[in-house]
């Protein structure tokens, strides 16, 4: 196959923060830049959206897994599951495998995990991320993503399997460049998120781990350039990740207030945020009469929400948001039971969840927050393709 011209390569690394980027040796020699990337508030189901859209969560639809919709609960079928011993069904393996049971037997082509929703609630909640976020249709608001812009003009691109491991998707990667020619390719890393949740950033794994994205990546690069004059890299990330040094047990705060769940309130106990609804008069006050009692987090106002782009319609995803301090975990969770080492999720202005942007060559603009990347990578994809033969 003759070479091709240019190679726009993207290289999405799932929580390779700013704090990590500037620390750690990574591409010498190979990066022109590296600078801090905005994140925007909430987890990878939010920013990954933004991401591949350019849109804020409120205009693409997307921010946590779980939300208050009792009509709508895909669950409410599973209510006999809360009778089976909690001993059983709190077991990891049996959580995983009920997930994948329950996403085949609904034909989910999104990401889905019952995490550790309790089953006797479950009825009342609603999962965001139904279908394959990179797929037709694939936005809850019906926005067109970057993938969805590029099929529509008929321009060839690489799209990692998002489900597929890391080693797979670089192989994957490398088997493509020689069958077939395109001037865009998004490879996704997601590894290093659930290494930094388990150890920390300071704990040598995490060393090893970009150490090793650094050869991986040297490799794929040097794969490329047979079969490209030019190859344009750029590396970024979703958020970075802030070390856990207390845990909060917010739900052992809030059920004593003698609320009744489901009936007078409804809540969803993130790993880093609490999201409540109001399903009674004086519920909101009695809740946040217990919350001002945690000095570890705040309840955020309208504004701030607003400011981050989660002002959601018909406040869909909570009418109240306790936002827990940088370092506080929740736990357990409706997430998890155990303590992490590391989380992320917390104020988008903290150093911690800063994400990371860098690039082989020099961009202007800079992208200044997660929804700029999108710009950028269809501005690749448009001039890539000025280019292919
Ligand atoms: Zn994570």
């Amino acid at each position: 196959m003759k070479k091709q011209q240019r190679l726009s390569l993207c290289v999405f690394i799932d929580a390779f923060g700013w704090e990590l980027a500037r620390k750690h040796a990574f591409l010498d020699g190979i990066l022109a830049l590296k600078a801090p990337l905005q994140t925007i508030f909430g987890y990878s189901s939010t920013c990954d959206p933004t991401i591949i859209t350019g849109l804020l969560p409120r205009d693409h639809g997307h921010f946590a897994f779980f939300r208050y919709a009792p009509s709508r609960s895909p669950f409410r079928w599973y209510r006999p599951l809360s009778y089976l011993p909690k001993s059983l069904m709190n077991r990891g393996r049996v959580r995983h495998k009920l997930s994948q049971w329950f996403k085949k037997l609904h034909g989910y082509t999104g990401y889905f995990q019952l995490y550790n929703m309790p089953f006797d609630r479950l009825h009342l909640f609603d999962y965001s991320e139904k279908r394959d976020l990179y797929e037709k249709d694939g936005i809850n608001s019906g926005a067109p993503t970057l993938f969805d812009e590029l099929r529509a003009r008929g321009i060839p691109y690489f799209m990692s399997d998002w489900r597929q491991g890391e080693e797979a998707n670089l192989r994957d990667f490398k088997a493509a460049l020689g069958q077939r020619p395109f001037g865009f390719a998004y490879v996704y890393l997601a590894a290093m998120d659930a290494v930094l949740h388990a150890h920390g950033t300071h704990a040598p794994q995490v060393a090893e781990k970009i150490q090793w994205y650094d050869r991986q990546l040297r490799d794929l690069i040097a794969a490329a350039e047979t079969h490209y004059e030019t190859v344009r890299l750029f590396v970024f990330s979703d958020h970075g990740m802030t070390d856990i040094h207390d845990l909060c047990d917010l739900i052992a705060l809030v059920e004593p207030a003698g609320l009744r769940f489901g009936e007078d309130y409804a809540a969803v106990y993130d790993s880093t945020m609490a999201r409540f609804w109001f399903l009674k008069p004086g519920a909101r006050e009695t809740i946040e009469s217990v919350l001002v009692t945690e000095p570890r987090g705040r309840c955020m106002t309208r504004e701030e929400l607003a400011a981050w782009g989660c002002d959601f319609e018909g406040d869909t995803y909570g009418e109240l948001f306790f936002l827990m301090n940088p370092g506080v975990l929740i736990c357990p969770s409706f997430m998890g039971e155990k303590p992490l080492a590391g989380m992320h999720g917390y104020s988008p202005e903290d150093a911690g969840s800063v994400a990371a942007f860098m690039s082989s060559v020099p961009v202007s603009p800079l992208p200044n927050r997660l929804d700029d990347l999108y710009r950028l990578m269809m501005r690749e994809a448009l001039e890539g393709e000025n280019r292919l033969e």
